[in-house]
């Protein structure tokens, strides 16, 4: 039987891809924590050489841009958050962490919280089931052993979801992903119409320093925006999220973010940000935990 074209299909399959993974009720918290009025969420994603590694490239300078991200960002990114008081979701692909053993220890030392991102920053929606399922277990264990705790959280490499990404998730018991984007606010997430208890942090490719910032995109170089214009969009979202009395999440890279003039960009975003009343800043891990008590 040839593949049926989308414009082919009946109703029933056209409802049945829609219905797979899909936004269940809001799990937007009447109030924060302390009558905070808006959650801040921040979160670097740790993939240092595993861009390159899972591509194939081994060659020592697109490794070197890698290494960047752990022996220059992260240092700065941590320097910053401590000034702040500022607790953060660190989100790390198993051959990075074990990459950088001392990295994940001086997160869990300064109170962040470390949650899973792949085993190489794999594509999950190449792999077969099986595989993407021993990956995410594997990438749980190393990452227990390292930091000490079991991660109750997921961000799939590069945002890449497949269609058994959830069922792995409730398998493992994780508390959350944060890797969907049908929202602003936190969710439940179903599963073909069933609320399966998984909370989504969700995220945005505007909340995203990667596609502002990284220099060489698809093998050319390009020009990008001054950072304190990138920082601009990410006060406008976080201004409206305090309007709103909600979530503002972020995604940024140690790689990307952690350069001099773009640090001094975030440094000024998270002045303003320091400056509002009402400011919780927390991790994914919490937040999750939060807004499933105060849904209960
Ligand atoms: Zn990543």
């Amino acid at each position: 039987m040839t593949e049926q074209q989308p414009w082919q299909w009946d109703e029933e399959t056209w409802r049945g891809h829609v219905a797979r993974v899909r936004a269940g009720r809001s799990l937007h918290p009447a109030s924060w924590p302390g009558g905070a009025r808006v959650a801040v969420a921040l979160s670097f994603d740790c993939d240092h050489e595993t861009i390159a590694l899972r591509a194939g490239e081994t060659g020592p300078g697109k490794l070197a841009q890698g290494e960047y991200g752990s022996r220059v960002g992260a240092r700065r990114v941590l320097r910053l958050l401590e000034r702040f008081g500022a607790p953060a979701s660190f989100f790390m692909p198993a051959v990075s962490a074990l990459l950088h053993p001392e990295e994940v220890r001086d997160y869990v030392a300064a109170g962040h919280e470390v949650a899973m991102h792949g085993w190489i920053h794999e594509s999950n929606a190449l792999l077969e089931p099986a595989d993407e399922r021993d990956l995410a277990l594997r990438a749980a264990d190393t990452l227990e052993k390292l930091s000490g705790t079991r991660p109750v959280g997921i961000r799939t490499p590069a945002w890449d979801f497949s269609d058994h990404t959830l069922a792995i998730t409730r398998e493992m018991g994780l508390l959350y992903d944060s890797s969907l984007m049908a929202d602003d606010e936190p969710y439940e997430l179903l599963a073909d119409g069933e609320p399966t208890g998984v909370v989504e942090i969700p995220v945005e490719w505007i909340r995203d320093d990667v596609p502002y910032l990284l220099l060489e995109f698809d093998g050319m170089l390009r020009a990008c925006p001054p950072p304190r214009e990138v920082a601009g969009i990410w006060r406008d979202e976080f201004d409206a999220a305090l309007d709103e009395r909600g979530l503002f999440q972020l995604t940024m890279h140690p790689q990307v973010i952690g350069h001099r003039s773009r640090m001094a960009a975030l440094r000024e975003l998270l002045e303003h940000i320091d400056a509002q009343k009402g400011v919780w800043y927390a991790t994914h891990a919490q937040i999750a935990q939060y807004v499933l008590q105060q849904d209960a």
